[in-house]
C-alpha cells in the first residue's frame, strides 16, 4: 500500500483523502506497514501507530530516494486533444516514468474547452502509487508551439510525424541524459510546423504506415524509448 505525502515530516500523519483512503477504504490497522512517498524522490516504509477519526499516525521506519525512478528524464510535450484522452496518455507516461508533461497548442490543435490540470495532477499520483514511483511528474499549464520550439532547441527531441516517410524511431534514439517527445494533435501539424521542428533540431520519426491516436503515439513512443535507453532492464 503506496500513499502519497506532499510533505514528509516527524510526526507522519495521513490526513484528508489519504487519511480516508488508507483507514476507511484500506481499513489500515495498528501495527500494519505501509509506504509512504512524498511525490519528489523521498519514500518511507512506516508502521501505523493509530488510526483517529480524522487522521492515520505513522512511525518511520526508514528512508529510501528515488525508487522506481528513470535513468535519462523523459519530457512528453503532447498537443492537447480531448481530456479523457489526455487523461489516459497522462496515466500511462507516468507509469513509463515521465518527468513532466506539457500540453501544447499548435496550428490545429482543437482550441474547445480547458484540460483540467489538476484532475491530471491526481491522475499522475494515483498512477505513482499504483506503479511505485517516487517522484510525480509535473503537469503544466499548456503552452504555445513557439515556446515548445524554444525550450526544446537544446534538448534530444524526437516527433512521430505522421507523413515521414523515412525516419526511424530506433535510430533518432542515442544516450542523451535527457529525452523530448512531441505528438500532434488528432488534426497532424502543419509543414510549416515541422519544417520549424526539424530546423530546431528534433528528429522525425514514422510510426509505421497505420494513423494512431495522439495518445498511442505518446504511449507507445516513449515505451520504445525507454526499452531502447535500458530502462526496462533492472539493474
Ligand atoms: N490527422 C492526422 C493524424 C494525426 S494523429 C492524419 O490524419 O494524418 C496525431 C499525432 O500522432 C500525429 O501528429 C503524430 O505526432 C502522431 N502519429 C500518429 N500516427 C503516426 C504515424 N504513423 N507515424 C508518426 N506519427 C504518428
Amino acid at each position: 500500500m503506496r500513499f502519497y505525502v506532499n510533505n514528509i515530516k516527524s510526526p507522519l500523519e495521513l490526513t484528508g483523502d489519504a487519511h480516508t483512503h488508507a483507514a476507511y477504504s484500506l481499513r489500515v490497522r495498528v501495527g500494519d506497514y505501509i509506504t509512504v512517498f512524498d511525490g519528489k524522490g523521498v519514500e518511507c516504509s512506516c508502521k501505523v501507530t493509530s488510526v483517529n477519526k480524522d487522521k492515520t499516525c505513522l512511525e518511520i521506519i526508514d528512508t529510501r530516494e528515488n525508487v522506481g525512478e528513470t535513468k535519462t528524464e523523459y519530457s512528453l510535450y503532447l498537443s492537447v486533444i480531448k481530456q479523457d484522452r489526455f487523461e489516459l496518455a497522462v496515466q500511462k507516461a507516468t507509469e513509463l516514468g515521465v518527468s513532466n508533461i506539457i500540453p501544447v497548442y499548435s496550428s490545429y490543435t482543437q482550441r474547445v474547452g480547458n484540460l483540467n490540470i489538476d484532475r491530471l495532477h491526481k491522475i499522475a499520483i494515483s498512477a505513482c502509487e499504483q506503479c511505485g514511483r517516487s517522484k510525480v511528474p509535473t503537469i503544466e499549464q499548456p503552452i504555445e508551439f513557439d515556446e515548445l520550439l524554444e525550450r526544446t532547441k537544446h534538448t534530444h527531441m524526437i516527433f512521430p510525424w505522421e507523413r515521414e516517410m523515412h525516419g526511424s524511431l530506433m535510430e533518432a534514439i542515442d544516450n542523451s541524459k535527457s529525452v523530448s517527445v512531441f505528438v500532434g494533435p488528432e488534426g497532424g501539424i502543419t509543414e510549416q510546423e515541422k519544417i520549424a521542428l526539424v530546423n530546431a533540431g528534433a528528429h522525425s520519426v514514422t510510426l509505421g504506415p497505420r494513423i494512431l491516436r495522439a495518445e498511442t503515439a505518446a504511449i507507445t513512443t516513449l515505451s520504445v524509448i525507454c526499452c531502447a535507453m535500458g530502462e526496462w532492464s533492472l539493474d
